[in-house]
């Protein structure tokens, strides 16, 4: 093992995460920022994400990312460059009648940040979208400016915005060891046998972010759980596309695709109970597990009961125990932890990257970092799903 190079800051991987960190860094002035990447660019969680981008979110902190975020994918081709392929459909979040009062509150405080969205009653849905089932709603959410986004696309355009910056990005190599000296990163190995020195070392590993950080003697209270995804195509007699519909009372989503296509999952599943290998990314799915989801699916747009089922694949999540990511230097000083997104990680992907590079600069944060903070798990987490991402 020989030293062959020097890093100011390595990240270890070419999610969108790792991109958008890379692209904040170099857009700050730092010098050899370096991506390493096992694989391919977006080859991890990032191509293979729905990309729904909502912004229905429960703190200020999420609220404040999410809306920093959408105006990145709003202008993205001034802003970073390239296209994130953002269609603004608008998204419809159908709640119980019991979660109404909590919308409520979480509404107000969102629209004090800007956020555009309005509560519908179930009858006033019809307005926006009339083939949603509302029968067992209490309220409708509309967020008019929200959407879907390419996830690939995004990590590419971020990728080669901070290659344009000066930063340096390898794929095809894998890190193998995480150097340290004390209590601090030194530097890592690769699988090509190489030795890099950095004194700052970012786990941007998503769905491979324990296995990473357990290199560095560090565990994260990480989860990695399925999250299977089915495809459908719609029967032409279903007519225009719909919105984004999240259905949190009934427990499915939909997001339309072209060509007709309809990309929809469970939001009852309980991921953190159904761990997965995630080198099984994008593995096969039952035929059984996609008729329970399309009975859920056709319950919400009843319309889409006549859709063919298309394909599906095995998805996973990099889940907290309070399904927030970890944005902070870890016990090892040095070694800095993006992960633990939590299925969300591709909304929130620009303010993410600004965040974590302004952590590390020593800049000043766009949003108050003690909730993504390493050590908040010292207590008992609050149990959850991930519809407690949404509202609590
Ligand atoms: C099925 C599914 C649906 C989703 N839907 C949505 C959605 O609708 N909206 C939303 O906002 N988010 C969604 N997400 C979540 C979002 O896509 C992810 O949180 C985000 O893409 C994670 O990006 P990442 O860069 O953190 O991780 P990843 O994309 O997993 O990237 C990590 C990278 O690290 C590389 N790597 C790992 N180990 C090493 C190593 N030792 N050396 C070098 N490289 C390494 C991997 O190859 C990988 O490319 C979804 C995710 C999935 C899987």
């Amino acid at each position: 093992m020989t030293v062959s190079r020097t890093a100011g800051v390595v990240i270890v991987g070419g999610g969108v995460t790792g991109a958008s960190l890379a692209f904040h860094l170099a857009s700050a002035g730092v010098r050899d920022v370096l991506v390493l990447e096992r694989a391919a660019l977006a080859s991890g969680g990032s191509g293979w994400s729905v990309g729904i981008i909502r912004q229905l979110y429960p703190t200020p902190e999420t609220s404040r990312m999410v809306r920093r975020s959408l105006t990145v994918f709003q202008r993205f081709g001034e802003a970073v460059g390239g296209d994130a392929g953002f269609v603004p459909c608008g998204a419809l979040i159908g709640v119980s009648p019991a979660m109404r009062p909590a919308l409520a509150r979480s509404v107000a405080s969102q629209r004090a940040l800007g956020i555009r969205a309005e509560i519908l009653d179930p009858a006033d849905a019809a307005r926006v979208e009339p083939r949603i089932d509302t029968r067992a709603l209490g309220a409708v959410l509309w967020e008019p400016e929200s959407g879907y986004g390419d996830p690939s696309a995004v990590t590419m355009g971020f990728a080669e915005a901070a290659t344009r910056r000066g930063a340096r990005i390898e794929q095809g190599v894998e890190v193998t060891a995480i150097r340290r000296s004390g209590d601090r990163v030194t530097g890592i190995e690769t699988a090509r046998g190489e030795r890099i020195e950095a004194p700052v070392v970012v786990n941007a590993a998503g769905l491979w972010s324990p296995r990473l950080a357990r290199l560095a003697g560090v565990e994260l209270p990480i989860v990695i759980g399925r999250h299977p995804v089915f495809v459908i195509e719609r029967d032409p007699a279903f007519g225009r596309p719909h919105p984004v519909y999240l259905d949190l009372a009934g427990g499915s989503y939909v997001r339309p695709e072209t060509g007709g296509l309809t990309l929809t999952g469970s939001l009852t599943d309980d991921e953190t109970k159904h761990p997965m290998d995630p080198d099984r990314l994008g593995g096969d799915v039952g035929l059984d597990e996609a008729e329970a989801v399309l009975a859920l699916t056709s319950r919400a747009l009843p319309g889409l009961a006549d859709a063919r089922y298309r394909r599906g694949w095995a998805g996973a999540f990099d889940i907290t125990p309070d399904w927030m990511p970890i944005l902070d230097e870890s016990p090892l000083r040095g070694f800095w932890i993006a992960a633990g997104m939590s299925g969300h990680g591709f909304k929130l992907s620009p303010a993410v990257g600004e965040t974590l590079a302004a952590l590390i600069t020593g800049a000043t944060p766009p949003v108050d970092p003690a909730p993504f903070r390493f050590g908040r798990f010292g207590t008992p987490a609050t149990p959850g799903t991930f519809v407690s991402s949404y509202l609590r």
